[in-house]
């Protein structure tokens, strides 16, 4: 495997973990709750901090909107928002040589009426990709 050489320094650096998950892109139906969303995470060098490599996750899925409506038919034609909660954490796959590191971008969708101090429906999602995968910045 090839190491990662920091843009800034130049030495081989070791790569950060990745902690943040940015959220982006963040599109929800309210007439299927159909929603979709994309999720990056990023590593960068323990030196210098400078952003090596990245991915973004195209992530979606569905809520069911019908038991809201039917639970509260007001809501119909209201609007509703979606709040998307992250984290990423790792596994692996293997042993020695063969050792494969995920990153699994997991978490919770919410949605909400905005104003109305709770939520509706939820839903939860995880996807994943191979370290080693993951592009080079
Ligand atoms: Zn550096």
């Amino acid at each position: 495997m090839a190491g990662n050489r920091c843009d800034s320094c130049g030495k081989l650096a070791a790569l950060t973990f990745p902690e943040e998950v940015e959220i982006s892109d963040e599109e929800f139906d309210q007439e299927t709750g159909h929603y979709s969303f994309t999720a990056r995470i990023v590593r960068s060098s323990e030196c210098c901090g400078v952003e090596l490599k990245e991915a973004n996750l195209e992530v979606e899925g569905d809520v069911n909107l019908e038991a809201i409506y039917d639970e509260d038919p007001s809501l119909r034609g209201e609007e509703l928002e979606m709040e998307v909660e992250a984290e990423c954490s790792d596994r692996t796959e293997g042993k020695g040589r063969g050792l494969k590191t995920f990153f699994v971008v997991s978490g919770t969708v919410k949605i909400k009426r905005p104003g109305l101090g709770r939520d509706l429906v939820e839903d939860t999602f995880s996807d994943e990709i191979q370290a080693s995968h993951m592009d080079e910045l």
